[in-house]
């Protein structure tokens, strides 16, 4: 494998410090030792040295595997108790607050779903987690969704589902053929590469896609390129000023080498899209993975397979969870994801 350099922060041009020194791939054991720089001025951290971009795709061939079947979880899904209940509150909100009239016919409720709507956990609930990547049906019903890191194409077919226009576009196969297998048109490579006309895309969203790549500048900028005036832009990515970070340092899992080749914080995110021409901006952050990255954590710590844990440590999990939720309601930036939109 061949490495390349990567000697400044890509916004302010430091050298910044070391975090960590001689990082390894715990998940997959990919070959190498790698180290993770910060920026001290605005928080970035970066792989240095890092893989070259044509040797990369090959680590992600175990990645997809390790997702969730779709089947399984639905059926899981489906077996909750109150399923019934708990379906018809979701149509009520997705109706009443989102605009999603054509989910059903009964009306009598749904002006309901308007207040119920207003409390963000009921709406993330509503919505599968998804929140704002679940647009509102009333703003522009013709516009198009293209999801960069398509993965295995979930939220695609979710959004399908509820009558959007979508596209995919990821550079594994695998997402390929799960894509084309639910109809979903497909681009097989980056969003550079497919070289979408401009103005064309009301909501782009890359869920865990940036700090995989090589140049997150030239990729927001290009975001920017193809979307409407007033399109959308959504992105999650891991936290690196997070409560699991502070408590794991170097086997937190969302450092996860080679793989990520940044990290940001709340505040470098915003520099992200600081550095393009978005009109508005809003970055929040979120406590849903909190727990899992926790035990994932855990295991990396232990050097343990993930998922192999015992009941103190689902115990623990949980208290992490509440520590995190209860200083993110205070207002601290420890939640371990940030949700990034930005208008055109
Ligand atoms: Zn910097």
């Amino acid at each position: 494998m061949s490495l390349e350099p990567v000697g400044q922060c890509i916004f302010c041009g430091n050298e910044g410090k070391f975090a960590y020194k001689d990082l390894t791939d715990v998940r997959f054991f990919v070959e190498g030792k790698f180290n993770l720089r910060y920026c001290t001025q605005c928080g970035l951290f970066w792989l240095d040295p890092r893989p070259s971009p044509g040797d990369i795709s090959g680590f992600y061939e175990e990645f997809l595997k390790e997702e969730p079947v779709s089947a399984q979880e639905e059926q899981r899904y489906l077996n909750r108790p109150f399923a019934l209940f708990r379906n018809r509150l979701r149509e009520i909100i997705l109706c009443g607050y989102f605009g999603y009239r054509d989910i059903h016919a009964r009306h009598d409720l749904c002006v309901l779903g308007k207040i119920l709507g207003a409390f963000s956990f009921l709406r993330a609930k509503a919505t599968y987690d998804f929140c704002a990547f679940f647009p509102r049906r009333n703003s522009d019903a013709e516009a198009f969704i293209v999801d960069v890191g398509a993965g295995n194409c979930l939220y695609l077919m979710l959004m399908k589902k509820y009558g959007w226009r979508v596209m995919g576009i990821d550079p594994h196969p695998d997402s390929e053929s799960k894509c084309r297998s639910a109809g979903i048109p497909f681009f097989k490579g980056t969003l550079e590469e497919a070289k979408l006309p401009s103005n064309s895309v009301g909501y782009l969203t890359m869920m865990h896609v940036i700090e995989h790549v090589y140049d997150p500048v030239a990729t927001i900028n290009e975001c920017y390129r193809v979307l409407k005036p007033g399109g959308r832009l959504l992105l999650r990515t891991p936290n690196a000023g997070s409560l699991a970070h502070m408590l794991f340092k170097c086997n937190f899992y969302s450092l996860d080498p080679p793989r990520h080749l940044f990290l940001f914080t709340p505040k470098s995110i915003s520099l992200l899209v600081q550095k393009s021409s978005f009109k508005e901006m809003r970055v929040r952050l979120l406590t849903r993975v909190s727990r899992r990255v926790y035990l994932h954590s855990l295991s990396i710590l232990k050097r343990q397979k993930i998922d192999n844990h015992t009941g103190l440590d689902y115990l623990l999990s949980s208290l992490f969870m509440f520590a995190a939720s209860f200083l993110s309601f205070l207002g601290v930036k420890c939640a371990e994801e940030l949700e990034l939109e930005a208008i055109k």
